[in-house]
């Protein structure tokens, strides 16, 4: 049996199963502060040993260098009580038999995505979630593909729209797609949220816009043959159409695109557990 463990700022979800299409049990946790989360967290998985691998797939930025002192920390999230937190050790004591995979939501995501949905047919995967925040992740042949760190998708640069003077919501950047398409950024603007304006109101025209130009950056530089795009703002209903429209313009048609390119996720919101069980499988197959 393994485990899995989509750890998120808003909510932990934990599942355990035999196989990622077959979840057959799970529950889900309100993120509090962290002693009192991965309690609970732990007393779940104990009632379900003995697990082989536990795979988490964290909100982040988080420390995913196995050679790092600080591998398997969340690093500078402004969540409050989170911030360099080691979040594997007390998964480490708990089940010292159990091999351990951590990476980020969005990676795992992205793998749950090329494995089990929207990226089936492909060979490589590039997966954004546009919700809290913006994040990215990117496989190609099975693969996560990490670098010095894991990729920081939502804080690629974008020209800022004439029309809009809404001050960023990142700290550290003034107009990357995070401030100015990640969904608080429509309260930010207008003082209700998604759900309370009409899915027609030129706000969204605007994040299509930055999320067109963010889409034609990933394109150029990883060439990734799909692209699914998740998360809590992309439910708004025509959204995803925009955004299509919004990257086309801006890529003005410089590269041939592959079919079916940009799509929503095949797994819904389970992307993100169903990648963590996957990251549990692959770690037990690595050993
Ligand atoms: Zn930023």
């Amino acid at each position: 049996m393994i485990g899995a463990i989509e750890a998120g700022g808003t909510k932990f979800v934990c599942a355990v199963g035999e196989k990622a299409t077959d979840l057959r049990d799970r529950i889900v946790i309100p993120t509090r502060q962290p002693k009192e989360t991965m309690a609970e967290v732990i007393a779940y998985f104990k009632k379900h040993e003995p697990l082989e691998a536990i795979g988490i797939a964290s909100f982040g930025p988080i420390e995913v260098d196995k050679t790092s002192d600080y591998y398997g920390y969340i690093t500078t999230t402004p969540k409050a009580g989170w911030e360099n937190y080691d979040l594997l050790s007390p998964l480490k004591d708990a089940f010292p038999g159990t091999e351990l995979a951590f990476d980020t939501d969005v990676n795992g995501a992205a793998l749950g995505e090329y494995t089990h949905g929207a990226g089936q047919d492909v060979r490589s995967v590039l997966y954004l979630t546009v919700g809290t925040g913006v994040g990215g992740g990117f496989v190609s042949d099975g693969e996560i593909r990490n670098g010095y760190g894991h990729p920081e998708m939502g804080h690629i640069l974008v020209t800022r729209r004439s029309d809009d003077n809404y001050k960023s919501r990142c700290p550290y950047h003034s107009h990357c797609l995070e401030g100015l398409a990640a969904g608080p950024t429509v309260a930010g603007r207008l003082g209700k949220s998604s759900h309370e304006i009409d899915a027609s109101h030129p706000v969204f025209e605007a994040i299509a816009d930055y999320l067109g130009q963010a889409l034609v950056s990933y394109t150029v530089t990883l060439r990734p043959e799909r692209i699914v795009i998740g998360g809590g703002l992309m439910k708004v209903p025509g959204l995803l159409d925009k955004v299509c429209q919004a990257f086309e313009k801006d890529l003005n048609g410089y590269l041939p695109i592959p079919k079916d390119y940009i799509t929503s996720p095949a797994l819904g919101d389970d992307a993100g557990i169903t990648g963590a069980f996957l990251l549990g499988q692959e770690a037990l197959l690595k050993e």
